[in-house]
């Protein structure tokens, strides 16, 4: 086998949109053998922006918002390659978006840098019942001249409370717990992830939380584009693009001068 060619690479990793879709080309290729992530899915070609079936892709309408606030996805081994990951759909609405593989062995020297970066303030996202009762804070401390970093596993519930576990280097920060009147107000607006809150739901509170109330509604319904859109390609189902979620998130657009839009 050819060593890896590192210029080509790094010309790679440019060209990529973000930092979850270079960690799903880094896990592609390093990976001897993978497993089967999509299983039930579609066998058709996905546009490889949005990862949807190409008569799904909801492109035109991916939209990404400055925020104060960064998102640290931290991620499970093949989550980065699941075509419902939803981490992806933060790295697309929030620019400041860092993501690394998690691995009890390996640390990557890119995360230990944003986590001494004196630019921000990290902040573990976790249930305060797993985490010693002294790190536990419900609201985002505002520190002048540092903007918050919300630190949020991306995996099974089994895999991130692992991570969560095994990160020593994480053990400084506070954890923000999300109380249950959040989750359970957020809960009532949701079906598809009826039993277990989803990446991207996580990081829009969290969002809200440090004030990226335009951020926060932009992500939240371009979950629901998303979702309905992976349900219909599932169901051979066309897109609808009168559809509530779709006539939200095009308001959405409309009104924030802010909004990039990445079509
Ligand atoms: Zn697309």
């Amino acid at each position: 086998m050819e060593a890896p060619d590192i210029a080509t690479d790094l010309a790679e990793a440019r060209r990529l949109p973000h930092a979850v879709a270079r960690l799903r080309e880094a896990c592609l290729a390093h990976s001897d053998t993978l497993p089967r992530l999509d299983r039930g899915e579609p066998r058709k070609a996905r546009c490889a922006a949005c990862r949807l079936i190409r008569s799904h892709c909801m492109c035109a309408l991916r939209a990404s918002v400055p925020t104060r606030a960064g998102v640290c996805l931290v991620m499970s081994e093949f989550e980065a390659l699941k075509p419902s990951n939803t981490g992806w759909l933060v790295a697309d609405v929030v620019p400041d978006t860092h993501a690394f593989a998690w691995s009890r062995l390996h640390v990557a020297p890119a995360l230990l840098a944003l986590l001494d970066d004196p630019r921000w303030q990290p902040v573990v996202v976790f249930p305060g019942e797993f985490a010693a009762p002294e790190r536990v804070v419900s609201e985002i401390a505002n520190t002048p001249g540092r903007r918050p970093l919300f630190i949020l596993f991306d995996g099974t519930w089994a895999e991130a409370r692992k991570a969560f576990r095994k990160s020593p280097y994480l053990d400084r920060f506070p954890v923000l717990s999300l109380t249950p009147e959040q989750i359970s107000r957020y809960k009532l607006r949701r079906s598809w992830h009826a039993h277990h809150f989803c990446t991207s739901e996580v990081a829009a509170l969290c969002l809200a939380l440090a004030g990226d109330t335009h951020a926060a509604q932009v992500l939240e319904a371009t979950l629901d584009v998303f979702s309905d859109r992976y349900l219909r390609a599932r169901q051979s189902v066309a897109p609808d693009p009168g559809g509530v979620a779709q006539v939200r998130l095009e308001a959405l657009r409309e009104h924030e001068p802010d909004a990039r839009r990445n079509a």
